[in-house]
Parts: C-alpha cells; structure tokens; sequence
C-alpha cells in the first residue's frame, strides 16, 4: 500500500522543493517518511488495527523531514536564565557594531600576514600589539586560541622540566576540562605545591625556590572563593620574591577585565592592568570572558619572555584564525572609550544594568504577557542573576523575573515547549514556577517570547 519514493516526488510540492534542497536530502528524507509510515502499519497490524495509507500525510512528514533536516545544529537560543557568561550557551556575546568590520575581514583578502608597507610577509599578530598594549600598558601581547592554550603555551615555553610554584589553594579547575595540575603535566612543566588550600606565605613560596624554579604563578581563583581563616600571598610581595630571585611572576588571571566594575555596582575584580602595574612579568586571560569578545587566549607581559613564546612550535598550533583577530581588535578598540565599551558590549551592558533598568523592561514584557490574557499565572518577581563562565561566583546581582505558573499544563511541560519551539527559549524551574530572568534576554525577544508562551499553552 506504501507509495514509492518517486511517487511522492513526483508531487507538485516536492517538485518546488527540489529547486530549493539538495536533492540527496530530500531523497533521504522522503524514505524517512515512508519508512516511519512503514514501522507504523507493523505496529498496528500486530495489534489487528486497521490502517490508511494517505499520499498525502506522507508528503507533509516528507517536507517537515526536509526542513529538520537541512536546518543547522548550530542555532540561536534565547537565554532566559540570567547567567551572562553561560558557557553552554556561547558566553560572551559580540557587539553588534562590529559586525560589519568582521564580515568585511572574513570574506575579504586582508593584511593578516602582509606587511602593506614593505610589501613583504608580515605577523597576524601585529594587528593586535598596539591597542592591546595601550590598554594594559604591557610590553608585548600574544594571541592564541584560548586562555587554557595561552596557560599551555605560557607553561611549556618558559618551564619544560623545570618547576612552578603554585599555591595550593590556587589549584583551579575550570570547567571540568581545564585543571592547572593537569596542563602543568601536560606542559612539561613540574607543579611544585606550597601553602594549604586556607592560607599560603611569602616563605612557603621562598622555601620552595631552588635552581629548578622557573615560574612563580599566580592563578585568579575566579570560579571559587576560599573564605574564613585565610591568606594569601599578593601580587605585590610575590613581584619583590620574583625580582629578587630573578624568577619570572606568570599569573592567569582567567576573566580579563579592563575595566573597574566597581564604578557599575559590581564587586571589584583585579584588572589586567593592575596585574601589569604590580610587576607582573606575564598575564594570561580569555576573550570571552568579562571581556565580550571572542574566544581567545590573550598573553601580554615582557617582551623578553614573548619573543621566546613566539618562537614556540605550540604558537602554531594554537593560532587564531582572522575571524577571532578582526573581533578582538574591534571590540578592544570600544574600550578606547570605557562608556562606549559599557554601551555597546553586551556582556558588559548586561553585567551592568541598573535595577531600576531591569524593572522598567520587566514590566515592558509584563504587559505584552498580560495583554494575551493567558490561562497561566503571571507575576513580576525579584530574584538574583550570576556573572556565570567561572567568574565572581559569588556576586549575586539584583535582577527582576518573570514568573510563570500554567493552569491547564505543568511547569516542566511549559519548560520543555519553550525549549524545544522554534525560539529555543532556556528558562529554569523553581519552587514549581518557571522563571525568565529579564537582564539576559534582548529587548527584542520579549514579543517573540510571548507569542512562544501563547503557543505552548493552546
Ligand atoms: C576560564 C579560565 C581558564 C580557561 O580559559 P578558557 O578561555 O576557557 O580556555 C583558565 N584559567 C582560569 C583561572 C579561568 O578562569
């Protein structure tokens, strides 16, 4: 009773859709219909259910199959959960004015490696040296393609078979992936552990210098906090240690800020600058962090130590594509003009909000919801965002949510439609409400939201 493939492509419908797919999906998608229909005719006739075969429900499932199919895996979600940075939901967010800059490189021949001027080979990394070095005021800068891979490179080149003294309560894991003991290993590099996870002192770390000690490092304990009976040791007092045995002072800072956020209502966390003014030979941290640009690893610090990391085979093997160079350079050149970069990076203006901001666009969404006049609770509520991708983890920023309780389908139900409808919305649950936290979601989301929220409960 099945119809054959050519059958249903020799439909009028699938034959426009011919013009717009390529023909192999279509095809495998067409025998993904009829073999659906098939598995259910086997079912029901071992259950003695009649069934009828209709052309045309194979059609429809035919072209739904064809959109599914070709559709990329990569797509845009709406991040309802007010964690800015959220790592499995691409962290940080480009500026929208550096669109067109960025496009214009990637799908342009450019000057990535050639030197205008001399009319020779030039480096990709120089397009990033003097604005990097303007804003953290270090000697020299390199690009690779993370901070993990900049810690990597940092710890390889400067300390294969030789030791690194790290404090034990600075032994990071970041993201179940990235452990400062195990890149150390994977480095070449030998972990020296001195101090108790509670406190380290300036003498653990001198106690510990000998002929082998190559790098004093200090790693920024952004994803933790150790509270109560503690002590560490400060960038200045390491600096003098560093000067004073000739050892160079590696820190990995992990979110880069530039800027002091203090100044916006946040907690203040240490600067690249700081890091650099407090003798600091050689800082690592990411682009997609605190930053707002694109993954990176950036490493700035004397040019001495630099020079050798250049020379690092691993340098070629963690480069940055021209993609990531042409985001980087623009978004570092909004920081020229700390309000502009504030304004115009989201993760920072998402990080920095007012209350009163985020009160006025909750409501905003507030009334679109409730002029719907849903069968479903709806109440403004004050709750608490996070800074998320491992950074300040326990800054608790005051935001407003809107909270959702269905009448006629439950919470998790509401949860999975919103998830899985066209917009991919990410909501969280709790106390059995579903909650969107405003300061995530784009201004231009709240109308799409809404009409998702009316679909998922007819
Ligand atoms: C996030 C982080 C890393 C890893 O950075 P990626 O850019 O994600 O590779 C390394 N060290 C610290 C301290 C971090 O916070």
């Amino acid at each position: 009773m099945l119809p054959s493939v050519d059958e249903i492509l020799g439909d009028d419908s699938l034959k426009s859709i011919l013009n717009e797919y390529p023909r192999s999906l279509v095809l495998d998608s067409v025998r993904q219909a009829i073999d659906e229909k098939r598995k259910l005719i086997i079912k029901l006739d071992e259950n003695n259910e009649g069934i009828e075969i209709n052309n045309s429900d194979i059609i429809i499932d035919s072209i739904k199959k064809i959109k599914v199919n070709y559709s990329l895996s990569l797509k845009n979600v709406i991040n309802g959960t007010g964690v800015v940075l959220h790592t499995n939901l691409g962290r940080s967010l480009l500026s929208e004015s550096i669109k067109e800059e960025v496009w214009e490189i990637a799908s342009k021949y450019s000057n990535l490696e050639y030197d205008i001027e001399l009319g020779q080979r030039g480096s990709r990394y120089v397009h990033l040296v003097d604005i990097i070095k303007k804003l953290t005021k270090a000697e020299d800068v390199l690009i690779v393609n993370n901070n993990a891979a900049a810690v990597l490179l940092v710890l390889n080149t400067l300390a294969k078979n030789k030791d690194v003294i790290v404090s034990r309560g600075e032994l990071v894991e970041v993201g179940g992936s990235f452990r400062i003991p195990s890149i150390m290993s994977l480095s070449g590099a030998k972990l020296v552990e001195v101090g108790a996870t509670n406190k380290t002192h300036i003498l653990d770390y001198e106690e510990a210098i000998n002929e082998d000690t190559n790098i004093l490092m200090k790693v920024h304990t952004s994803n933790y906090k150790i509270l109560g009976f503690t002590e560490s040791v400060g960038l200045d007092e390491l600096s003098k240690i560093s000067k004073k045995y000739n050892i160079p002072l590696v820190e990995d800072l992990g979110s880069g800020v530039l800027i002091d956020l203090s100044k916006y209502g946040l907690s203040y966390e240490p600067t690249v600058l700081d890091s650099i003014k407090k003798g600091v030979d050689i800082v690592t941290f990411s682009g997609d962090k605190m930053l707002g640009g694109p993954q990176a690893g950036i490493i700035v610090g004397k040019k001495e130590y630099i020079d050798k990391m250049k020379k690092n085979q691993l340098t070629r093997a963690l480069r940055v594509d021209k993609i990531t160079i042409a985001a980087l350079e623009a978004t570092f050149r909004l920081y020229l003009d700390e309000k502009k970069a504030v304004k115009e990076i989201p993760t920072l203006r998402m990080l920095t909000y007012s209350l009163d901001e985020l009160k006025d666009r909750a409501k905003k969404f507030l009334d679109m919801l409730n002029k719907l006049k849903l069968n479903i609770d709806i109440k403004l509520e004050e709750g608490f965002s996070q800074v998320g991708g491992g950074s300040m983890p326990i800054e608790r920023m005051n935001t407003y949510l809107i909270s959702l309780r269905p009448n006629n389908i439950s919470v998790s139900s509401l949860e999975e439609k919103l998830r899985l409808s066209n917009s991919h919305i990410i909501g969280r649950i709790s106390e059995d409400r579903y909650l969107l936290d405003v300061r995530t979601i784009f201004d231009n989301q709240f109308e799409i939201i809404a009409k998702e929220i009316k679909n998922a409960l007819i």
